[in-house]
């Protein structure tokens, strides 16, 4: 680890992973066609074709706070995207981390971590390290006597709709108030006291969230996950981690032979990254009018867009294979439109 600490004053972070290519894809020989040359440049190699047939590779080039390549950890890419962000729920502010890109890019891999191989190969994902950075600083001496606890919250948004991934895929409902207090009714918000509590957390909804799928047909790709690390004092929200583990975004693109179900399902989605998109831009401009209301995703938000002390960090995760250039391309395109202030 060579890398020095990111810069903290950057109220938005947008950072890429490369993930390495996979069994499948080695197996059918697929090209790599993504190069990490540098810290914090990417760059896509497409392969075209000219009129008289020569084949050529354009390689376009994009820059972010941070690109990490196929061989950094889990935890590296933490320290690098929401490691800096953990202190703000200390100071009063909340703090945002996305994960977006296509299904298959490692999403739930970065935030979730992956528990199916126990002990050993168990690895854990920003979910795990944020809740282990927070106990470490509730119990350092500035934090320790200020009576704060912390709980955590685990819920799915599908097709526009909230379900408790603590409470067996409850259905909850969403409300605004006169004030634009956004409350999801009914949302558990369990006490935890230590990290492997959190870590329990973390399979139960994990679980929750795959129950009931076969794997052509998981939902959990069209999907937006929630994982939230709240800090209270005697009741009072102190700060909120939002950890966001967005649906697939390749939906919007292949809806026109899909059945209705299915193009509904990639609206409501394509809806719900957009209207993010233009959130966090509006963050950073300090805008007045913010169209949190286009989306369930962003109106659950919405105090997290909010208020001086808001931060956010987006993760644009992306497959290197040569099938998924055209994903890809789109991936690192919405990214830089987040970016670009
Ligand atoms: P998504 O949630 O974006 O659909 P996943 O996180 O489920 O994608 O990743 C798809 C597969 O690729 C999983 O089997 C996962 O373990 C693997 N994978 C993803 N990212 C990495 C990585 N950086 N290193 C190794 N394997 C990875
Ligand atoms: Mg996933």
């Amino acid at each position: 680890i060579s890398i020095s600490d990111p810069i903290e004053e950057h109220r938005i972070c947008v950072c890429v992973r490369k993930r390495p290519l996979n069994k499948q894809e080695l197996q059918k020989k697929e090209c790599d066609v993504v190069t990490v040359p540098s810290k914090c440049v990417l760059m896509v190699h497409e392969p075209k074709q000219k009129v008289d047939l020569t084949k050529y590779l354009e390689t376009q080039t994009f820059r972010f706070d941070f690109s990490f390549d196929e061989t950094a950890s889990n935890e590296m890419v933490y320290r690098f995207t929401a490691r800096p962000l953990v202190e703000t729920i200390f100071e009063g502010g909340k703090a945002t981390c996305f994960a977006y890109g296509q299904t298959g890019s490692g999403k739930t891999h970065t935030m979730g971590g992956d528990f199916s191989g126990r002990g050993q190969n168990a690895s854990r994902g920003i979910y795990a390290f944020a809740s282990q950075d927070v106990f470490l600083l509730l119990n350092q001496p500035r934090y320790r006597n200020q009576n704060l606890e912390v709980y955590v919250t685990f819920f799915e948004i599908y097709n526009g709709k909230v379900f408790d991934l603590l409470n067996k895929k409850a259905k909850l409902r969403v409300l605004e108030d006169g004030k634009q207090q956004v409350q999801v009714v009914g949302l558990q918000e369990k006490p935890v006291s230590c990290a492997e509590d959190v870590i329990k957390m973390i399979l139960t909804g994990s679980a929750c969230r795959t129950s009931g799928q076969t794997f052509a047909n998981a939902s959990s790709s069209r999907s937006h996950a929630c994982f939230q690390i709240i800090l209270r004092r005697r009741g009072q929200m102190i700060g909120k981690f939002s950890l966001v583990d967005l649906a697939g975004n390749e939906r919007g693109a292949d809806t026109s032979n899909a059945d209705r179900q299915t193009r509904m399902e990639g609206a409501e989605i394509n809806k719900s990254l957009l209207a993010l998109k233009e959130c966090i831009r509006a963050l950073g401009q300090n805008k007045s009018h913010t169209p949190f209301r286009e989306s369930k995703l962003t109106q659950v938000l919405r105090d997290s867009f909010i208020g001086a002390n808001s931060r956010t960090c987006m993760i644009a995760m992306i497959s290197p294979g040569m099938s998924s250039c055209e994903y890809t391309l789109n991936t690192l395109r919405y990214a830089d439109r987040v970016k670009e202030l």
